[in-house]
């Protein structure tokens, strides 16, 4: 970050809505990891958010939600939260937060840089898309004293104008899933602990081979993680077993992933195939009991 003018370590949400709106084009820093890989002339001036009160996992009960602070680290998430009880929605989180990067990384990479990166394929926020997340956003422009709460796949949509607005988020909440549904997650790479080439994460319940609250997100095939809403749709409240081929046959061949060293569009395709069938089935499996 050679370029770098100012830096500002803010301790309120207010003080850093006042710099993001003096200089909107001013890049948040929380974990870092990702910022100082960014070509340093674009980097003038540094608003550090890590000392906000963003870092909590916790319950609300009254809404019935899991509220997580934007400066939550993966590895905190890896631990669990405390006392927290571990279900099967906490569990996903654990599991794709352990995918998405080595100790050291998760130690300092942060929810609210994985949201505002969006890599194609974060297993993270896969997980998140299948959990339903919302995503609490300031913006800088707004005149209201509330921040604007957005499903996460329309904060993905726009998120390269949410952000280029002078935007801080500050939570991600997640509706408590019904205690029956179970996810799953599965992906390939080019190593067992490699970050994902495409990954799949689904989620469902199921009662006597009707399976409901279907929530399938791919990683690895747009520009972002994506659901496949249409494939939700064609499986809900049917019988798994003789809807799934046709319905994922149709919801794929509609992706139109991109190719790169990693892997061809069709190979991309191919997988996305693979993976949302095996993780639909086993969190199927698993919600049978
Ligand atoms: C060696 C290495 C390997 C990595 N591997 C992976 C990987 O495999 N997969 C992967 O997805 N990423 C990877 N990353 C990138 C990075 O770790 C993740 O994107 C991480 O989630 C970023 O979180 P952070 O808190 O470090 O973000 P930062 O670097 O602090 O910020 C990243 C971007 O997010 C914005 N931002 C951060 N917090 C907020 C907020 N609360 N509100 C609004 N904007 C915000 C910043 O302005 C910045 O533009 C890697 C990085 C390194 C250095």
């Amino acid at each position: 970050m050679l370029n770098v003018r100012e830096y500002h370590r803010v301790s309120s949400i207010e003080e850093a809505l006042e710099l993001l709106r003096k200089q909107p084009a001013a890049s948040l820093v929380s974990g870092g990891t990702a910022l100082i890989g960014e070509s340093p002339e674009n980097i003038e001036t540094v608003i550090d958010i890590s000392a906000l009160p963003l870092d909590q996992i916790a319950l609300d009960r009254e809404h019935n939600l899991l509220t997580l602070g934007a400066n939550v680290t993966h590895q905190m998430l890896v631990e669990g939260a405390g006392d927290l009880p571990l279900t099967p929605m906490f569990e996903i989180l654990c599991t794709t937060a352990h995918a998405m990067s080595g100790l050291n990384i998760r130690n300092r990479a942060t929810l609210g840089g994985a949201l505002a990166t969006a890599d194609s394929a974060s297993p993270l926020v896969t997980a998140l898309l299948a959990c339903d997340a919302e995503v609490s956003v300031w913006t800088a422009s707004a005149s209201t004293d509330k921040p604007r709460t957005l499903p996460l796949a329309g904060f993905l949509s726009y998120r390269a104008q949410i952000l280029a607005e002078g935007a801080l988020i500050t939570h991600i909440r997640l509706p408590l899933a019904d205690p029956a549904m179970r996810f799953a997650y599965d992906r390939v790479a080019r190593t067992p602990r490699d970050y994902p080439i495409v990954c799949a994460v689904a989620r469902c319940a199921m009662k006597d081979g009707i399976v409901g609250s279907v929530r399938i997100a791919l990683g690895g095939v747009a520009a972002t993680p994506i659901r496949l809403p249409a494939l939700e749709l064609g499986l809900e409240k049917k019988p798994l077993l003789d809807f799934l081929d046709r319905e994922l046959l149709s919801a794929i061949s509609a992706l139109n992933p991109p190719s790169d060293w990693l892997g061809s569009a069709e190979y991309r395709r191919e997988m996305a195939g693979v993976l949302a069938r095996r993780a639909i089935l086993r969190a199927a499996q698993a919600a049978q009991g």
